[in-house]
């Protein structure tokens, strides 16, 4: 089997990377609903990609694995990786996590990720208000994950939050970071004092706070929340878009307090976890198989991190439906290092009669039930999807 063309089509807010092969497979993969800019990166690795073998995954990677970065720009490379082992795997006849070395679960624990309310304001009310929707969303979530400190507009809707400079931020996860008032530090626990009155020791609460926490202050919440049994804090001194690590710094955090430390959602490649597992430098990490470099670089992290230690929830947010099955297709065959990965949904709405596949509802008791389709197991149907086509991608079925 040989590829003879690799597409790329914008369809509502998701780019979608479609392999098109001599045999008649298409293989897809999907980046995230923020990156609608990323086609132009899937599109020149065109020409390492034509004429080789889809199903020699890993042979295909090493031609465009060095044309990735951190966040955002190694996702045209895994939505490619995505799109080869769909491939590979309707071309077996077998769902792709078989060819990954099958499944060691039957059903995958996800958390409530893109299933989120609006919030009213950034009060402890608020929190517990917003908490308690979606403890009641019918999904049945067993682990919710809110966003506080850096990671919500504290920053400039709470008085007096921080030492720092407030200033309009261009892109999500821009560097804000600073020292916070003793006003500050108290507001962000007394939030999570109300969530967790609202969760008891049903729900786990997870909380995704920031990047740009100083240390100190990083030190002072995880110990102030230790009696809470949260179950991670995420992204405290560097994540979202940052791009570089800091180990040593996520070190000091970690080895000061109980209360699990977690971050990695931007690292591309299992080169650039290293220093993070190796050193224990935090408790969970959470990569994005649509960030990392695909699902197969993510399980060979995931193993990694189990020989540490190191606990993973994956990412997954803004990935939607093609992303979803390729979430559930590798997690379905991690070490049981394995939490949760974050759900995510299709956006718009229609993007549901664009695909088939998906069980029905989707998420049960806060599991999905890992299905059996050849492939990733969720597929574009060509007839539908094209009416939502723009008008420059309109051959993308071709
Ligand atoms: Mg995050």
């Amino acid at each position: 089997m040989r590829i003879t063309d690799l597409k790329c089509a914008v369809i509502g807010d998701n780019p979608v990377v479609r392999i098109v092969t001599d045999e008649g497979i298409s293989g897809y993969g999907q980046i995230e609903q923020y990156k609608p800019y990323m086609k132009w990166h899937v599109l020149h690795l065109k020409d390492a990609l034509i004429g080789q073998d889809p199903t020699n995954v890993e042979r295909v990677m090493l031609r465009i694995r060095q044309r990735g970065g951190y966040k955002p720009w190694g996702s045209a490379v895994s939505a490619i990786e995505m799109a080869l082992w769909d491939v590979a795997g309707k071309a077996a006849g077998l769902p792709v996590y078989k060819l990954l070395g099958g499944k060691v679960r039957d059903r995958v624990r996800v958390y409530n990720g893109a299933v989120r309310f609006p919030m009213n304001g950034y009060t402890p009310e608020d929190y517990a208000e917003n908490m308690a929707k979606m403890k009641a969303s019918p999904e049945g979530f067993t682990i919710i994950k809110q966003g506080i400190g850096f990671h919500s507009p504290m920053r400039t809707e709470v008085p007096n939050f921080f030492y720092g400079e407030v200033e309009a931020a261009p892109y999500h996860g821009a560097l804000v970071r600073g020292l916070l008032t003793e006003q500050g530090l108290k507001h962000v626990i007394a939030c999570v004092e109300a969530m967790k009155d609202v969760l008891g020791d049903e729900v786990g609460l997870a909380l995704d706070c920031g990047p740009g926490w100083t240390v100190p202050d990083a030190i002072r919440l995880a110990k102030a929340l230790e009696p809470l049994n949260i179950m991670w804090l995420e992204d405290l001194i560097t994540g979202d878009y940052t791009p570089y690590v800091h180990a040593d710094v996520y070190r000091e955090v970690t080895a000061s307090t109980s209360t699990p430390i977690h971050t990695g959602e931007q690292i591309y490649l299992r080169h650039n976890f290293k220093d993070l597992i190796e050193r224990h430098a935090v408790n969970i990490i959470g990569p994005d198989p649509c960030d990392i470099g695909g699902i197969a670089e993510l399980k060979w992290v995931a193993e990694y991190a189990d020989l540490h230690g190191i606990l993973i929830a994956p990412h997954g947010t803004g990935n939607g439906l093609l992303g979803l099955a390729a979430l559930v297709q590798v997690c379905a065959t991690l070490p049981a290092n394995f939490i949760a990965f974050e759900y995510p949904v299709g956006k718009p709405e229609w993007w549901y009669d664009i695909v088939e596949g998906l069980p029905n509802p989707i998420v049960k008791d806060g599991f999905i039930e890992v299905w059996d389709r050849p492939g990733m197991g969720v597929d574009l149907i060509p007839e539908k999807a094209s009416a939502y086509l723009k008008e420059e991608d309109k051959d993308f079925f071709d």
